[in-house]
């Protein structure tokens, strides 16, 4: 009769039999936690030789709300996140980074992303329900031409979300002021930041 293997990083939950024939040394949940980790990894080095911050704006206090964005669009680009590398970076890894700049997400939507149209009417008016600014860090989108495409919803109870605020009409802003009052207002950095699981 064959023993149960047990997970060689935390040792209490057994490993998958059905997974490469019982061969991956962690159990599922362990497998998902040291991937995350090896690729937040393999992004920090990234950052680092980029010069580690927004090279617009400076942001550095968060890797999730940093991005490798290419300069120039090409059908040769690859995303850097699919390209991982153990350190030091392969030589496919810095190539591929000598053709980005490093952007947080708010300089992103606001540089690159962002249409440079004004915002709609309807957001307007939802940004000024919230009182204008990211409850977290202050970022003001009317102090930035385009700042409005950094600025989002961000819902408290996520199980309460009933509708994109960003796709409905101005007509229904009677409707929506309910949804858009179960939400605090964040840019786009301080939501990625948000959302970024600790491990
Ligand atoms: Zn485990
Ligand atoms: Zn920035
Ligand atoms: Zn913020």
């Amino acid at each position: 009769m064959s023993e149960t293997k047990m997970c060689a990083n935390c040792g209490t939950n057994p490993v998958d039999i059905n997974v490469f024939k019982g061969r991956r040394p962690y159990c599922a949940e362990c497998h998902n936690t040291l991937t995350i980790a090896k690729q937040r990894e393999y992004k920090k080095h990234c950052i680092d030789h980029m010069g580690g911050s927004c090279d617009h704006c400076g942001f550095n206090s968060c890797q999730a709300a940093l991005n490798f964005h290419h300069v120039l669009k090409s059908e040769n680009n690859k995303k850097v996140s699919s390209l991982y590398s153990p350190y030091p970076l392969s030589s496919k890894v810095l190539g591929e980074l000598s053709k980005c700049v490093l952007t947080c997400t708010n300089c992103l939507y606001i540089h690159y992303r962002g249409s440079g149209k004004p915002p709609s009417e309807l957001k307007v008016r939802c940004l000024a329900h919230l009182g204008h600014v990211c409850s977290k860090c202050s970022f003001d989108w009317r102090a930035t031409s385009g700042g409005s495409s950094a600025m989002q919803f961000h819902h408290l109870d996520a199980s309460m979300k009933r509708l994109n605020i960003g796709r409905a009409k101005v007509e229904h802003f009677a409707r929506i002021v309910d949804e858009v009052d179960q939400c605090v207002l964040l840019c786009a950095n301080c939501h990625s930041e948000e959302h970024y699981k600790t491990l």
